[in-house]
């Protein structure tokens, strides 16, 4: 018997079965490697494998939101990051685990805990009772076909489609301004970068030549749909295809001119907070170097800092914001707590920290307490408000954790300045609710 039915052992259903068995709780976790089964990106049956690279990223707690979110997650006893600390290799200020040993480290400290029970199998359909479902970018198509059959297959992702997101704070006023095309709306929704025909030329041709990543094996089939075509698929159908298309200047009066631009680069608001914003239709496989290089050449992204650059893999994921409740409840079915990838966060992080927080909601809400999510001005708190609601829901594609996603810091300051504001206001924010 058990109390609760973690689905998936990966980052974040290890994560949250540790959470739910130290506060009390028997755990099922089904994991459906060592069944039998792989997926296409995992090599071996350990719990919590990093399929790539092994680093955590940053571990710098002060000026960066990764590792602010290292620190936040070692405060509430996380077994990823003593696992992480535990198995750290040399990698300068970030935090580089040897991955053998960290996903062995995991599997073993959550097979020894007499309140979990780990269960080799394949899950493929929803289960009735309490669950959390963790199942990740590469969830078994059977128990996708489950989980699209009562979300709607519409709010259901097999692979994500990025376009850059930029900081608003990087972005040039003097040469971009704000207006909807034709004043549609409020009249002052995008932010419009105007290049002229020379600039545009250069453009196209930079991202024809540029240089792109390739699809693995796997991914080959990744179908492209309309609306989310890579920018450079589409740059190749012709030099006029782009202006002609997301690029278009027609309806929109450059106040430096008074003219229609020859062609624009648009950017429409990605959060509430108004802090990141996305090139609109700008998805696109250029390798993460040369989007930076290209977009800075934009006429209003000289300085463009970026939130996250564009990309397009193979990812289940569904469409958080709008089906989830800010405490990972499926609203349909509130018997169902999604964490991890699926919910439309990004990174190993980011995946175990919104299974930690799974664990510890549902933790709560069996044991008759109620927890309050961690305020915005938290990292945790920050990705969990983006995920479960701050979020455009009709736009929305997976996310690291970021400065970009957290209230920002009121008044006139030094850019400087502005990092360690952010994570000292987090500190004393999480210090409080933790409290
Ligand atoms: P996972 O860690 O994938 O865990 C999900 C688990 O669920 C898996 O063990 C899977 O076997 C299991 N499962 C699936 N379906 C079922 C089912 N029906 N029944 C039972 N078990 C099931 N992030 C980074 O930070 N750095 C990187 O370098 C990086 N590289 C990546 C490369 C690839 C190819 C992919 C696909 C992702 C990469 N990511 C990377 C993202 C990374 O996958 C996630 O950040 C992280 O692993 C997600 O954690 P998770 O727990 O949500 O999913």
């Amino acid at each position: 018997m058990h109390d609760i039915h973690v689905i998936g052992g990966g980052l974040a259903g290890s994560e949250a079965a540790w959470q739910l068995a130290q506060a009390g709780l028997k755990v099922r976790l089904s994991e459906m490697r060592g069944s039998g089964e792989q997926t296409a990106a995992h090599h071996t049956d350990h719990l919590a494998e990093l399929v790539c690279s092994n680093s955590f990223r940053s571990d710098d707690a002060e000026s960066n939101a990764v590792g602010l979110l290292h620190q936040e997650m070692r405060g509430l006893g996380s077994l990823i990051m003593t696992e992480g600390d535990r198995h750290r290799v040399p990698a300068g200020s970030a935090l580089a685990v040897d991955r053998d040993g960290f996903s062995a480290g995991v599997t073993a400290t959550l097979a020894a805990h007499p309140n979990i029970s780990i269960v080799r199998e394949r899950v493929d359909v929803l289960p009735d009772g309490p669950a959390i479902i963790a199942t990740g970018p590469l969830t078994a198509p059977s128990l996708a076909g489950s989980i699209g059959a009562e979300t709607g297959r519409d709010a259901l992702a097999f692979f994500d489609a990025i376009a850059p997101i930029v900081h608003r704070d990087s972005i040039n006023t003097d040469v971009a301004w704000f207006q909807s095309r034709w004043n549609k709306g409020d009249g002052h929704d995008y932010i419009n970068c105007p290049l002229t025909k020379d600039e545009y030329v250069a453009f196209h041709q930079g991202l024809i030549e540029g240089e792109k990543t390739e699809f693995r094996e796997w991914e080959r089939d990744t179908p492209y749909f309309d609306g989310c075509m890579p920018i450079e698929v589409m740059a190749e159908r012709g030099v006029d295809t782009l202006r002609f298309g997301p690029m278009k200047g027609v309806g929109l009066d450059d106040p430096r001119t008074g003219r229609w631009p020859y062609a624009v680069v648009q950017l429409r608001q990605d959060n509430a907070a108004g802090t990141l914003w996305n090139i609109v239709g700008f998805q696109t496989k250029l390798r993460h170097a040369e989007q930076v290089r290209l977009f800075r050449t934009i006429p209003g992204l000289e300085n463009a800092e970026f939130a996250r650059l564009g990309g397009l893999h193979r990812n289940t994921f569904i469409r958080s914001p709008e089906l989830l409740d800010r405490t990972l409840r499926l609203r349909s079915r509130p018997s169902l707590r999604f964490a991890g990838q699926i919910t439309g966060c990004e990174g190993y992080i980011e995946s175990a920290a919104i299974g930690l927080i799974a664990g510890r909601f549902w933790a709560a809400e069996l044991g008759g307490r109620t927890l309050a999510p961690p305020p915005r001005e938290t990292a945790l708190g920050a990705l969990l408000a983006h995920v479960t609601g701050d979020a455009e829901a009709a736009t929305f594609q997976p996310m690291n954790v970021n400065f970009g996603l957290f209230p920002p810091i009121e008044g006139r300051t030094k850019k400087a300045d502005r990092k360690r504001m952010y994570t000292d206001r987090a500190r004393a924010a999480f210090a409080t609710w933790a409290a």
